[in-house]
């Protein structure tokens, strides 16, 4: 293999682009969206070429796995025909998706029809009534269906995210084992991060990841080595479950310098960091196949303002309001 064309100034490499395609959302998850989606400003979410465009930009620059995200992309009414056009472009090798699990029980076929291959459901209680506490939807049961469907189509890997929540599911940790036990699943807890909005509620739910990583040890579950390509969640795995426990814990030392992913918000700014200062708009190099090149410039200039780390431990969350603005 080629070494990747993108690199930044601390010799990071990045093989995999997180696309956000709506900010809109049809849940109101605590500690993201709690009080539901609400316009601000013209919903001109990317069109379906200029998505195009982009990824073409990104394979053509050695990105290779791209990640539809949000607000909630299966909601796009379009959603199917914005999987076959990212799918259909040459260097496409692995298009995933990130979902709250709506609609997964009835489309999951026709999502993998379309191209999608690897799904990340987010799912943040096993029992339906803190699921419903915690999302605002007593959908827990259609989801689960939704992801056994998935299992069985053949979508690899399959993964849950959990975001770990003091007081609100962190006791369910032995119920979330059993759950993988024998499902080739890989759930990962995910460290709730603090965002523009949620000061509040992270001061009263966040919880370290160490917590989860001292309780699977003891466990007899053991950490397993980074496959390639890897970002920064760690994989813990135990001789007698088919799935896997990960722990993604932005908090934690070191966590920035495995990161191999840069972000497009829905209206085609990139954003550096989850946590950055705000993106790039690369929209007005979106319009015209012939801007390919100006446009691969372009994300190659950007990428040499990356930082090394975020600054979360100073409390500084950069603008960004809630995640679901730009593609958690
Ligand atoms: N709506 C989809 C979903 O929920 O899977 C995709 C977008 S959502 C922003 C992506 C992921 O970010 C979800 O797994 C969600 O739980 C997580 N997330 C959102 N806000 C978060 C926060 N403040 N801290 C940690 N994870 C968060
Ligand atoms: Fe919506 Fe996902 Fe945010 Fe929940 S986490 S409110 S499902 S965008």
């Amino acid at each position: 293999m080629h070494e990747p064309l993108l690199t930044d100034g601390f010799g990071r490499h990045f093989p995999y682009l997180r696309l956000s395609i709506t900010d809109v959302c049809n849940f109101r998850c605590s500690y993201c969206l709690p009080n539901g989606y609400h316009q601000t400003g013209r919903e001109d979410f990317l069109t379906i070429h200029e998505i195009q465009r982009l990824v073409r930009a990104f394979t053509g620059l050695g990105v290779w796995k791209f990640r539809l995200t949000g607000g909630e992309p299966t909601i796009r009414p379009d959603f199917l025909d914005i999987v076959s056009a990212v799918a259909e472009v040459p260097g496409v090798r692995k298009l995933a998706f990130t979902t709250n699990g709506y609609k997964l029980r009835d489309r999951a076929n026709s999502y993998y029809n379309a191209g999608l291959r690897a799904v990340n459901v987010s799912i943040d209680s096993l029992d339906p009534h803190q699921f419903a506490r915690i999302t605002g939807h007593e959908r827990l049961p259609e989801i689960l269906e939704g992801i056994d469907l998935c299992l069985k189509i053949g979508f690899h890997p399959v993964k849950i995210n959990t975001v770990l929540l003091k007081n609100l599911n962190d006791a369910e940790l032995d119920t979330f084992i059993q759950f993988v036990a024998d499902k080739p699943i890989s759930l990962r807890f995910i460290e709730l991060m603090r965002t523009g909005e949620n000061k509040t509620y992270f001061d009263q739910h966040h919880l370290p990841g160490h917590y989860i990583v001292e309780r699977l040890l003891a466990g007899g579950w053991c950490l397993q080595e980074r496959s390639g390509g890897a970002g920064p969640a760690q994989e813990f795995g135990h001789p007698q479950s088919l799935g896997t426990i990960g722990l993604i814990a932005p908090y934690s030392k070191d966590f920035c310098q495995t990161c191999n992913r840069l972000r497009i918000s829905a209206k085609g700014a990139l954003h550096l960091c989850l946590f950055g200062e705000g993106g790039y708009s690369l929209r007005h190099l979106l319009q015209a196949d012939d801007q390919l090149e100006k446009l691969q410039q372009q994300i190659l200039d950007l990428l040499q303002y990356k930082k090394s780390s975020h600054f979360l431990h100073q409390g500084i969350t950069g603008i960004t309001p809630h995640l679901a603005s730009i593609g958690g």
